[in-house]
């Protein structure tokens, strides 16, 4: 009998791993994908359709049109999974595994920041950054506040190419000198394992008048006077409210007893969970990286060959050594990137590359490639 490989989540991680497995064994893989969605939006999609330079519509791609052998897609929710069995239970059924790989990503916990729903926006999820995309034009005057309300959260940068798009889409309708910008964060620089990239950060902010609030949570919203309560007992008054949620490991990651502070602990070197044949990749597990696609990816590629060498024999594969490189937009049409490392040395590096023509291409062609790569044959 053929090995049977079920892979929860069909984002950054799962897509990667199916994709990895059906180029290595075609028609004899036998693995399973379940999301709950139609499609995918890559992240970094949602800053485009809250500013409108991309529908949501164009963003999503559609799981329909995945084409691989040896790989079978379904669209169900899964309402239960047993690490110990290796079993899960779906809205369409239960399944078993021989390999289980967790990739549910996190969830955002919108009650966790009381008033942030009632009283402001979030632009984290794709319904968010919609109704933002209806919202921000009919802005014109007034405060406005990033906020992000806790760490970890997914893609460190996002937030501060939040505040540079916002300086940039309001100074193209001419409404820029009636609005200020203050962006609220609980890390102490911009993208803290690299110094460089947030020295560029905050002198781009400098230089378009953003105040940036460091080390700083936004722990409530009041909706009837429309002030943001910080951690320190400083209240920002807002005109629009523009939030990073809490974030957190699905609730059915949660009930299955995998999870520990709110996400599942992995061997960070083979993202093994303690259950012999489970694994967890991406912003679901503890694997001591920031919660980003490309990390998710490279961890989905070691699980995917470790799992390959356990079918049909073969090398496996080195420690994840939790490398990648994040685009950031600064405006302008420039973007800038970041390569991280988290785990091959003994530090957090972050090595800057200052906006270019050649990374706003780069950029364009992570999206084709992966897009190409994930979705057909
Ligand atoms: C504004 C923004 C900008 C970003 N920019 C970048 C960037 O430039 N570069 C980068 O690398 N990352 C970026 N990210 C982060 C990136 O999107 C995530 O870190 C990445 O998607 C994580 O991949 P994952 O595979 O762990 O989970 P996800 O991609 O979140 O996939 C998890 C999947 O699980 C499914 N799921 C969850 N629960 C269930 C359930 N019960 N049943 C069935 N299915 C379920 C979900 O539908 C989802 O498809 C950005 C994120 C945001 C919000």
């Amino acid at each position: 009998m053929r090995a049977r490989v079920l892979i929860l989540g069909a984002g950054f991680g799962g897509l990667e791993l199916a994709t990895i497995l059906s180029d290595a064994l075609g028609d004899d893989a036998d693995a399973l994908l379940i999301d709950r969605s139609d499609a995918f939006v890559f992240g970094y999609s949602k800053l485009d359709v809250m500013f409108g330079r991309m529908t949501l519509d164009a963003a999503r791609l559609r799981y329909r049109e995945i084409s691989k052998p040896g790989v079978r897609f379904v669209q169900e929710t899964i309402v239960e999974i047993d690490p110990e069995a290796r079993r899960v239970t779906t809205s369409g059924g239960a399944y078993e595994a021989d390999h289980l790989v967790i990739a549910l990503g996190a969830d955002y916990d919108f009650e966790g920041t009381p008033g942030l729903i009632e009283g402001g926006n979030e632009f984290y999820s794709e319904e968010g950054a919609r109704r933002l995309s209806e919202i921000i034009p009919t802005f014109s005057e007034g405060q406005i506040v990033i906020g992000v309300v806790d760490a970890p959260y997914k893609c460190p940068p996002a937030p501060s190419e939040c505040a540079l798009l916002m300086h940039d889409y309001l100074s193209a309708r001419g409404v820029r000198d009636a609005c200020q910008i203050t962006y609220v964060l609980p890390l102490g620089t911009p993208v803290p394992p690299s110094p460089e990239t947030s020295a560029a950060l905050l002198e781009a902010f400098e230089e378009r008048g953003i105040t940036f609030v460091p080390s700083r949570r936004v722990q409530e919203l009041d909706p009837g006077r429309s002030h943001a309560a910080l951690d320190d007992g400083q209240e920002l008054p807002f005109d629009l409210f523009l939030g990073v949620p809490k974030h957190r490991a699905p609730d059915v990651v949660i009930a299955s007893g995998m999870t520990e502070n709110g996400y599942v602990p992995v061997d960070s070197a083979t993202l093994q969970t303690r259950y012999p044949g489970v694994y967890a990749v991406g912003d679901v597990a503890t694997a001591g990286v920031p919660k980003a696609g490309v990390f998710a990816e490279g961890a989905a590629r070691v699980v995917a060959q470790n799992v390959i060498a356990e079918i049909q024999g073969g090398e496996r594969a080195g420690r994840h050594l939790g490398q990648g490189t994040c685009y950031i937009e600064f405006g302008g049409g420039r973007v800038g990137s970041v390569d991280i490392d988290f785990l091959s040395g003994p530090t957090h590096t972050g090595v800057y590359h200052a906006p270019s023509a050649d990374l706003v291409a780069d950029k364009a062609n992570f999206g084709s490639i992966r897009r190409a790569r994930w979705f057909a044959a």
